[in-house]
């Protein structure tokens, strides 16, 4: 006798061929797929074995484990450390906006098998939202410490981002944008939030001093690569191209993808907190300012 949940006679698994065409993203994922579901259905197939399971809980996994995190940091970490309220707001915009990312995520991969595809379109939509959101939480909490003595910068390159976050949720309201024939256009649109933090980084390598850079540049050269071998993996489709089928349940490049995006959220933090150390501990030089 099998327990109902963990009955999955009602999830059957299909193969790429056999998904319907809002499905077929990948053609190097071969089988485990989960079509033509019901909500509940939907849900309970964050259980099943499938070639959607380390996406679901990679973000939803850190969905929920970085909760603590974020109370850790407000109850505990900032306060001990002297942070200020905005030094305290600019860390919540990044846990709030970080947290939307993978739960948004999350939902997705939960949602991307629904029997109407406008169900998982919308789920896609979310999923792109949370992307940018996630984005704009490092911006802000990493541009707020690291141009703390260049404040007209600071409030530039805040304005900027806030700009470009408003211009990607109208590139992001065409019809288009969510189908498949746009997934490269998609890519590119994500690589503008690269571009935009190459070139504050640089502005930052110019008017920081040099402990700053010994310090930090390391750091931000390192978080960088991260997210640059994140998206080749995503858009190269790297493993599964060399060896279609082979990688349908683990290690497919959308779960490289993940586990990369989580780990320079991550880092982009502790970068933030350790330049918050920084700067209360450090005065600011009269060449820094105001720009
Ligand atoms: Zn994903």
């Amino acid at each position: 006798m099998s327990y109902y949940l963990f009955d999955f006679s009602d999830i059957p698994l299909y193969s790429f061929d056999e998904v319907p065409d809002h499905q077929q993203g990948n053609s190097y994922v071969i089988r485990g797929y989960r079509a033509k579901l019901l909500d509940r259905q939907c849900m309970k197939s964050v259980l099943r074995l499938s070639n959607q399971l380390v996406n679901i809980w990679t973000h939803g996994g850190l969905f929920i484990l970085l909760i603590p995190l974020m109370i850790h940091d407000h109850i505990r970490l900032l306060p001990s450390m002297g942070a200020s309220t905005w030094d305290n707001f600019s860390f919540l915009i990044y846990h709030v906006c970080t947290q939307s990312c993978f739960l948004a995520s999350a939902g997705y991969h939960t949602f991307n098998c629904h029997l109407r595809e406008e169900v998982a379109a919308r789920w896609l939509a979310c999923d792109c939202y949370g992307v940018v959101t996630g984005v704009t939480g490092i911006y802000v909490v990493t541009i707020y410490q690291a141009f703390t003595c260049n404040k007209i910068s600071r409030i530039c390159y805040l304005t900027a981002v806030v700009a470009l976050v408003l211009a990607s949720r109208r590139t992001m309201l065409h019809p288009g944008y969510f189908s498949k024939l746009w997934e490269k256009y998609r890519i590119l649109h994500f690589s503008t939030f690269v571009a935009l933090g190459c070139l504050i980084a640089v502005h930052w390598c110019i008017i920081s001093t040099s402990e700053e850079l010994e310090t930090f540049l390391p750091e931000v050269v390192i978080n960088f690569v991260i997210i640059a071998l994140a998206l080749l993996i995503l858009v190269t489709k790297v493993p599964e191209r060399f060896s279609p089928g082979s990688f349908d349940y683990f290690g497919q490049s959308h779960n490289w993808w993940h586990i990369l995006v989580g780990v320079a959220f991550l880092r982009w933090r502790q970068f933030a907190i350790n330049y918050l150390n920084y700067r209360l501990n450090t005065s600011c030089v009269s060449s820094q300012e105001p720009w």
